[in-house]
Order: C-alpha cells, then structure tokens, then sequence
C-alpha cells in the first residue's frame, strides 16, 4: 500500500483543511481530534507521509522519529497529561481499526480513560 495524499490528515498537514491547532514544529502537528472520544482527545501526526508507525519506523529519518516521540511526550504535558497520566495510542490497519491512512498518536487525557479494548 502506498500513501495517498489525499488522506484527510495530509490536507490538514498541507492547510487545505482546518484544524484546531495545540502545537506545531517543524517536524509535527497536533491538533484536538475532531469528535472527541474523552475529555480531552488530541492527534499528534508527523508532517512527512508516513501511513502508519509501521510505516514510520521503516523509512523516516532519525531525527523524525525523536521528534515524533519528544512531541507526543510534549503534547500530552501541554494537555494535562502530567497531572494525572493520559494514554497514548496508535491505530495501524484494519483489525487495528485506523480510518485515516497518516500515522497519528491519540492523547486522550482529562479523565479517567477507562477500558484498554473493548
Ligand atoms: P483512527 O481510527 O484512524 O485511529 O483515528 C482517526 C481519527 O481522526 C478519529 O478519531 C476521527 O474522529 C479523527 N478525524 C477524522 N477526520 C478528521 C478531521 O477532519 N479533523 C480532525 N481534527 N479529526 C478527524
């Protein structure tokens, strides 16, 4: 499978499609997921194409892949996440359950996160 540029993530990486912006470098982009599943619900994605962490590991530089990670660390600090923990999660493939096809970290935070898989 190769990546399509077409991914609603890579308009929004692009500025075709708005978001709701919570921090951005040269590297990422996070932005508040658009229907919430927590209180708090944000997307951290990495402004190269890459379809997935799979993906990710195997073809970006070093440098974005410690970027990618210090920004989903950063992110969730600047969400709350410090204070009482968060979860981080990524989604990859189909049985994964990943619609958008642009690797992307949820932070869910603000809250009690409850069950790891139902
Ligand atoms: P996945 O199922 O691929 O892991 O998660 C995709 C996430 O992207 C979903 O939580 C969905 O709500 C979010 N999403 C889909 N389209 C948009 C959009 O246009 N803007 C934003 N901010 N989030 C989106």
């Amino acid at each position: 499978m190769s990546y399509n540029k077409e991914n609603i993530f890579a308009k929004i990486v692009r500025g075709e499609i708005q978001c709701k912006k919570v921090y951005e470098n040269d590297y990422v982009l996070a932005f508040h997921d658009i229907n919430p599943q927590k209180k708090v619900h944000i997307l951290v994605i990495p402004k190269g194409e890459y379809i997935d962490l799979d993906d990710f590991n195997k073809r970006a530089t070093d440098k974005e892949i410690v970027e990618f990670n210090k920004a989903v660390t950063h992110v969730a600090n600047l969400v709350g996440g410090k204070t009482n923990g968060y979860r981080a999660l990524t989604n990859i493939g189909q049985d994964g359950g990943q619609e958008v096809p642009h690797l992307h970290f949820h932070i869910f935070a603000g809250e009690k996160i409850g069950k790891m898989v139902s």
